[in-house]
């Protein structure tokens, strides 16, 4: 590896609330780390930009650095320079790579924040070593992504993988989206949430230590709150996380129909919860799987690298894009350059060795013995 690509890059993470950025080195470990809260829901581009700005400035002045990823939660164009739309910011077609890009002058990549994690899980964390994955990161709603023969599958516009609303129960509850029945109205973080506070507030005996534990205020009820009480074997908790579980795993087959992985990674808030969680998806994902039985079936296990899996991702397709970027300007240089030289040279006749690399870019071509034999440059003087 040049030394050059052994320099650190940095990843930031936009959520609604606060902006978390870190710097990355190539194997993923993140070498120091920075945050700021945003918490106005309202705020401008502007305001995200400084908050980018600043936090790479801070950084920048103690890592050399070579490029910034950004994941951001929201659409990314298919060309990953524009948020189209950020249901938690004031982003309508926000053309964020190149305005980043002008105030800090580093190269940018822009992506989905769920991209951004899927990423990272396959090259660092629990997706090393398979070639399709599909993640599944259970939030307020259900985000997700797709790799498939080891590449980042974005879509024509660069909006797929929004699973949380593939249609599960037609009629069922209303999503944010408009439409009714959508997964993430299941299986999501908001939907443990909503179902613990519907028991209490209907004065479910079942959930006496839940309304204990939130004395008896159904808003105080919280997901962690949920998982708490699941890990300490409550069985209203534990049933809530089943039922989720439950509806995972229905998703999970209707996704393994259309995709077929070999892994499905779990992410976000309620999978820290682990197996209280994942078995009953599992159990639902094998009955449900179309051609059970007669199919290998995708493993389903928990994201490893947690919060940090959107940075550690975005840091690294930061790298990625760069390497990209020079192995085409080289492409450009041996076919614009190089390749046309070379067929002049042997048009006249000129007979012509392979030689050293022009910086790193390419074989340049040259007329045989150029720089051992003064003959042929005095012939041309
Ligand atoms: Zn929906």
């Amino acid at each position: 590896m040049s030394r050059l690509a052994l320099r650190p890059t940095i990843g930031i993470d936009i959520g609604g609330t606060k902006v978390a950025a870190g710097v990355v080195d190539p194997e993923g470990t993140i070498i120091e780390r920075t945050r700021r809260e945003t918490p106005s829901k309202s705020k401008s581009p502007r305001v995200v930009e400084d908050t980018i700005a600043d936090v790479v400035a801070e950084l920048g002045a103690r890592h050399h650095v070579l490029a910034v990823g950004i994941g951001a939660a929201g659409f990314v164009d298919g060309t990953q320079s524009s948020v189209l739309f950020a249901p938690h910011l004031a982003w309508r077609n926000e053309p964020l790579r190149d305005a980043v890009q002008q105030r800090i002058g580093l190269p940018v990549v822009v992506d989905n924040d769920a991209n951004a994690a899927l990423w990272a899980e396959c090259r660092f964390g629990a997706a090393q070593g398979e070639s399709h994955v599909v993640c599944v990161n259970l939030g307020t709603g259900i985000g997700g992504g797709v790799v498939l023969d080891g590449v980042l599958h974005r879509g024509r516009f660069g909006v797929a993988g929004e699973f949380g609303h593939m249609i599960v129960v037609p009629g069922g509850h209303r999503c944010e989206c408009g439409n009714r029945g959508c997964w993430e109205q299941y299986a999501s973080g908001n939907v443990l949430v909503r179902e613990a506070r519907e028991l209490v507030a209907n004065g479910s005996p079942v959930a006496y230590r839940i309304a204990e534990t939130c004395e008896g205020d159904p808003s105080r009820i919280t997901g962690p709150m949920i998982s708490e009480l699941a890990a300490q074997g409550d069985p209203a908790a534990l049933e809530l996380l089943e039922d989720i579980g439950h509806w995972l795993g229905v998703g999970l087959a209707n996704l393994a129909a259309a995709f077929d992985p070999g892994l499905f990674v779990i992410g976000g808030g309620v999978s820290d919860v682990g197996d209280l969680l994942l078995d009953p998806a599992r159990t639902t994902f094998r009955r449900t799987l179309t051609g059970r039985g007669f199919r290998p079936e995708a493993k389903v296990v928990r994201a490893a690298l947690g919060n940090d899996a959107g940075l550690i991702g975005a840091a690294d397709l930061a790298r990625r894009e760069r390497a990209r970027r020079r192995r085409d300007r080289a492409k450009l240089v041996t076919t614009r350059l190089l390749l046309p030289r070379r067929r002049e040279l042997i048009a006249n006749g000129t007979p012509i060795r392979r030689s050293r690399r022009v910086s790193g870019t390419g074989t340049a071509i040259e007329p045989a013995g150029r720089r051992t034999n003064s003959a042929w440059r005095r012939q041309y003087e």
